[in-house]
């Protein structure tokens, strides 16, 4: 049998192509973060990570620029050896005390942190207990680690309360889950998962990609729940709010030191240039001193939330700026999607496997510096497609 055969069988994003229902790779030749132009048509952006809209932010544009004067365009090499840059050690005392633990280590992906934070924590001896509605990059280091994996339904306490009393107390166990879900845009409910992980002698990870720069005064969802101190992990990435490219992880310093020398993917992988370091640290600085950002993109969701359910819309439990209006099937998603690119709204269109059937979606989410006109044009174009499709 020939390894290639499947990729002969694979048909189904060609066929969409060529049906004109192909909403994967879309080539932008601008991005001005709010707006973006694809084949010479404008768009508003209601589909991207970049919460605080902070990738155009002239101070982090300046930023990377003096530090690709300073240090080149590449690091060209693992932090274990030649890439690390006192620049990044800079960013990690800072997020470290950002997120209010003692040490911070930067990988350099988000997806990277997950891989190589939770294969090293997890051994032959261990068991790692995820929400089914975990970030792909969690369910990934769970797979790569040694241990057995537990999932639990879905920030359903009684579950995982389930799960933890089930798994032998001489294993090691770690429960992993999402401070803001990347799809429905709710939050883990921290309140009643710590109380069960203490009960049970576990230890919590929470990933806080879609978090931190939104939540908890732009800290994140721990801190918003007021429960810093009972995370005993906190990842989060530079690929949304802090307008880079990297991620880091934070916790007790013998935790981190054991990470730093056990992650695969950080001591194997080359670090991020300077440039993305100093944006990062120049985006930081903003959340910190500009807190009218992280009530800004709060105001506009609410705003979305309450207009879209009152047209009828079903958005979920999203009390986040991702704000998902649930479809409920593969043809009408991909529909509403291109009747919203048509009429210039950019919006992402999930289906299974990333949600579950009966779930399809189109994933909104808003920016800080999107404006209310800009706002009112989006929620113009959803009630016309909507109401046009039979939605609402
Ligand atoms: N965790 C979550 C919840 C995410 O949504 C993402 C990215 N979509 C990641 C981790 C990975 O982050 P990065 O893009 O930095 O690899």
């Amino acid at each position: 049998m020939d390894v290639f055969q499947k990729c002969r069988n694979y048909t189904q994003a060609k066929d969409a192509i060529r049906e004109g229902f192909y909403p994967y790779f879309i080539p932008l030749d601008e991005n001005e973060g709010t707006e973006v132009e694809y084949a010479g048509k404008r768009l508003i952006m209601c589909g991207s990570n970049n919460y605080l809209g902070l990738t155009t932010h002239p101070k982090i544009k300046e930023s990377a620029k003096k530090a690709i004067n300073r240090f080149g365009t590449s690091c060209t090499g693992s932090r274990f050896l030649n890439g690390n840059l006192s620049l990044h050690e800079k960013l990690e005392s800072e997020l470290a005390e950002f997120v209010g633990k003692d040490e911070a280590l930067v990988f350099s992906t988000g997806m990277q942190v997950n891989l190589g934070t939770i294969s090293a924590l997890i051994g032959r001896n261990d068991v790692v207990i995820l929400d089914k509605d975990d970030h792909a990059s969690i369910v990934d280091g769970a797979r790569l680690g040694y241990g057995k994996i537990e999932r639990f339904r879905h920030n359903d306490i009684e579950h995982l309360e389930r799960v933890l009393k089930s798994i032998p107390e001489n294993l090691g166990k770690l429960v992993v889950v999402d401070g803001v879900f990347s799809m429905g845009g709710d939050l883990a409910d921290l309140p009643r998962i710590i109380p069960v992980v203490e009960k049970y002698q576990a230890r919590i990870m929470v990933d806080d990609a879609h978090g931190m720069g939104v939540t908890g005064n732009g800290r994140g969802t721990a801190v918003e729940f007021g429960l810093s101190d009972k995370v005993d992990l906190i990842m989060s990435t530079f690929s949304k709010s802090f307008a880079s490219l990297g991620g880091f992880i934070a916790g007790d310093e013998d935790v981190i030191h054991f990470i730093k020398h056990n992650a695969r993917s950080l001591i194997f992988s080359a670090s991020i240039p300077a440039a993305n370091a100093a944006a990062a640290l120049a985006a930081l600085e903003i959340i910190r001193t500009e807190p009218e950002r992280v009530m800004r993109v709060n105001k506009i969701a609410e705003r979305i939330r309450s207009e879209l359910k009152s047209m009828g819309f079903n958005v979920g439990t999203s009390v986040t700026p991702i704000v998902p209006v649930i479809i409920g099937d593969d043809e009408k998603t991909f529909i509403s999607w291109k009747m919203l690119f048509e009429r210039g709204v950019f919006v992402n269109p999930i289906i299974a496997p990333a949600v579950p059937p009966g779930s399809q979606l189109l994933r909104t989410s808003y920016m800080a510096t999107h404006t209310d006109q800009q706002i009112d044009f989006v929620l113009g174009v959803f009630q016309d497609v909507g109401k046009k499709l039979e939605l609402i």
